[in-house]
């Protein structure tokens, strides 16, 4: 803590000439030593490009952790940097009276978090949220902070029902998890398709007892849909390569056959879906039952009746009156229906993996008392198409943004009353009207989609979008192309323009499952999948009863508002993980790239919010270093009169008051020489 100087670069620029400005400029920015900043914003001034450079000088020097205020950020290093992690440095951190005396790192972070479960008056709930962009680092930051809690708060604890201790076991979810949730895409060879938010219960004693994780939005269309050179989910390709010659047999895996839904798989690898303990071949779902050996397959594997799949897959029942009317499905209906299945079976079974590790590792509530919640969720998405999957991920960053803002502001706000400043947000706009856009009532985006859904009539994007103008036009974060021929709006994220395609939009909020389906899959005589659908409470298209759909929108709408409820009651701590490079390479850092992601994650927010504020920083005795010639005289009688020791050269300021005064003499002197009308004071 030390007293600092501060400005705003306008009143700067407009009271002092330019000559001023570049000497101070000159004098703040030493290019050689930019590496050495642990903190972006002691960068001065912190701009966009001055914060580029630094931390660009601090890759190539092969430092990959840097504190941005209140946040860390962490550059990919792409290549396994094993010193970084041991348990000699965990042990470092972890009992070092002053951690963030060390080296900017996660563990920095972790102890932080760690210390302020105790809490100095009360103990208190802390949240580390980690964001970034896919393959910037979050999921490998999750686990490595996990790793480090399950070493320094390892307890003897054993699970209930085992010799093994509690904090393997909270490690050992990790794989699982990824094997069923993580996919090889183009941005990651481990891309986690799901948000996780896990929860790690301490006892009393700080000890780690136990663990819940949550998950959010499943990309479940992966199991019958990848992109060009995409994947489906890891546990395939392990099935595949795993399964011994008798369970190749009993679950009918073909050894020699590419499977439509299983691309990219080497060896002898084959597509083939793996279904909890239910394989289901996609060859085997013609869409019409022309390949009736597939179809046969399939039905044993799910253990549902033959002719009872048939039909739910290529009849539908439609409801006339008090009548039910058998209707024939067109080929591509019977497509959309196959893949439904597979669709709504990985889901649900992923639910069930999730309830499944959270019952073999949650603490009895008796147990624990407090908690370090860690989230990894995907970061802001911008595609050449975008639909809802990107409005649901980008509005769920939106949120996480403006509770990160308001926790920032606050902390810039404590910062300046302890600095003695008095100041105000002037050019600070926060991300609210985006969020109305996106959620509000009455009218919002997802409330209109809703509305759709709710009147269940054929789904036409160029009418809803003429809606969506008529309704929202009035809220200036919405803009439209009117040369683009497809239907489609663009939002105004905190972190850039996002044009969403409306074409499929409704039809995916809708999510629709057929109720044959559900009822198909009830009858099965597999326990797992029986009871996996045995409620039938799934909200599913149903021919009567719309009115229950809950659409994809609400649900996620629901579960990141309980996120987000957690959140506020806790101490947040944020990482923001950047990927230096789109190709993964070591040692790589491109400009363009890193800036673009800095906006993405709202670093360049939080330099904005500082920059509003007081972007240059000296402290009192470089300034008098620096300045103190011009007021010379005056400063050495008032340092007499004050009996203060100071010499200009050296750090002993003793008195940070008397230091103070005389730096405003210098101000004043050098202010008045420089712009005689000025009225700026150096309070400003
Ligand atoms: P995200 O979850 O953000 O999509 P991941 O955490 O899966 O990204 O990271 C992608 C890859 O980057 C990892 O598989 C790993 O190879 C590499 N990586 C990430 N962080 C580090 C790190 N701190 N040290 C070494 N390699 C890392
Ligand atoms: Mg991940």
């Amino acid at each position: 803590q030390y007293n600092l100087l501060k400005y705003r670069t306008q009143d700067l620029r407009k009271s002092l000439n330019d000559s001023l400005e570049g000497d101070i400029r000159d004098f703040l920015i030493n290019e050689a030593e930019l590496h050495t900043y642990d903190d972006l914003t002691k960068v001065n001034p912190v701009t966009p490009s001055t914060v580029l450079k630094c931390l660009q000088a601090r890759y190539s020097a092969k430092v990959f952790y840097t504190h941005a205020g209140c946040t860390l950020v962490a550059l990919n290093p792409f290549q396994p940097i094993p010193h970084l992690y041991s348990l000699d440095v965990m042990r470092e951190y972890h009992t070092a009276p002053q951690p963030q005396e060390f080296k900017p790192h996660i563990f920095i972070v972790a102890e932080e978090a760690y210390r302020n479960v105790q809490g100095q008056v009360e103990p208190m709930n802390q949240s580390l949220v980690v964001s970034g962009e896919s393959g910037a680092g979050k999921t490998w930051t999750s686990r490595c902070l996990m790793k480090y809690y399950a070493t320094v708060a390892a307890s003897s604890q054993k699970c209930q029902d085992t010799v093994e201790k509690i904090e393997r076991r909270v490690l050992d979810s990790n794989p699982v998890m990824e094997a069923f949730g993580n996919a090889c895409t183009l941005r990651n060879s481990n891309s986690s398709r799901f948000g996780k938010y896990i929860q790690l219960q301490l006892n009393g004693s700080q000890l780690l007892v136990g663990a819940s994780v949550q998950t959010y939005l499943l990309e479940k269309t992966r199991v019958a849909f990848q992109a060009p050179t995409e994947r489906n989910f890891h546990i395939f390709y392990q099935m595949m390569k795993g399964a011994t010659e008798k369970q190749r047999l009993e679950w009918m895996l073909p050894s020699e056959q590419d499977f439509a839904w299983l691309p990219h798989a080497e060896k002898t690898l084959e597509g083939l879906l793996q279904l909890g303990n239910v394989y289901f071949s996609p060859a085997s779902e013609e869409a019409q039952p022309c390949d009736l050996d597939g179809h046969s397959k399939a039905a044993d594997l799910l253990q549902v009746p033959l002719d009872e799949l048939q039909s739910c897959l290529t009849v539908r029942t439609l409801l006339a009156g008090k009548q039910s009317v058998l209707k024939p499905c067109s080929q591509s209906e019977c497509g959309v229906r196959r893949d439904c299945l597979a669709k709504v079976i990985y889901a649900q079974l992923f639910d069930w993996l999730v309830t499944f590790i959270n019952n073999s590792m949650c603490a009895d509530s008796s147990m624990w008392c407090n908690f370090i919640g860690l989230l990894d969720v995907y970061g802001f998405e911008c595609f050449l198409l975008n639909n809802l999957e990107q409005l649901c991920i980008n509005y769920a960053n939106e949120k996480l943004q403006q509770h990160f803002v308001a926790h920032y502001l606050k902390a810039q706000q404590e910062e300046y009353v302890t600095e003695g400043l008095q100041w105000s947000f002037i050019r600070y706009q926060d991300n609210q009207g985006c969020l109305d856009l996106i959620e509000g009532s009455p009218s919002s985006i997802f409330s209109l989609l809703n509305e759709e859904c709710r009147l269940n009539r054929a789904s036409d994007a160029k009418q809803f979008r003429v809606r969506l103008q008529k309704e929202l036009s009035d809220n200036a974060s919405i803009s439209w192309d009117k040369l683009s021929k497809e239907p489609h709006f663009t939002v105004a994220h905190y972190a850039g323009n996002v044009s969403y395609q409306v074409e499929g939009m409704m039809e995916k909020n809708k999510d629709p499952v057929p109720p044959e389906i559900i009822s198909v899959l009830q009858k099965s005589q597999d326990s797992l999948l029986h009871s996996l659908f045995a409620d039938g409470d799934r909200e599913s298209e149903g021919s009567r009863g719309h009115s229950k759909v809950v659409t994809v929108v609400s649900k996620f709408k629901n579960s990141l508002e309980s996120l987000m409820k957690i959140l506020h009651s806790t101490t947040p701590h944020y990482t923001r993980c950047i990927k230096p490079n789109p190709d993964c390479r070591p040692l790589t850092f491109k400009k363009e790239e890193v800036i673009a992601q800095l906006e993405a994650c709202g670093i360049v927010e939080t330099i904005n919010i500082s920059a509003a504020g007081f972007p240059i920083r000296i402290p009192y005795g470089s300034f008098l270093q620096r300045y103190g010639l011009i007021a010379n005289t005056r400063l050495t009688a008032r340092m007499n009169r004050a009996n203060t020791h100071v010499s200009l050269t050296g750090p002993e300021m003793s008195d940070q008051a008397v230091l103070g005064s005389a730096v405003e003499d210098v101000l004043n002197l050098v202010l008045k020489r420089r712009a005689p009308n000025s009225t700026l004071s150096p309070d400003d």
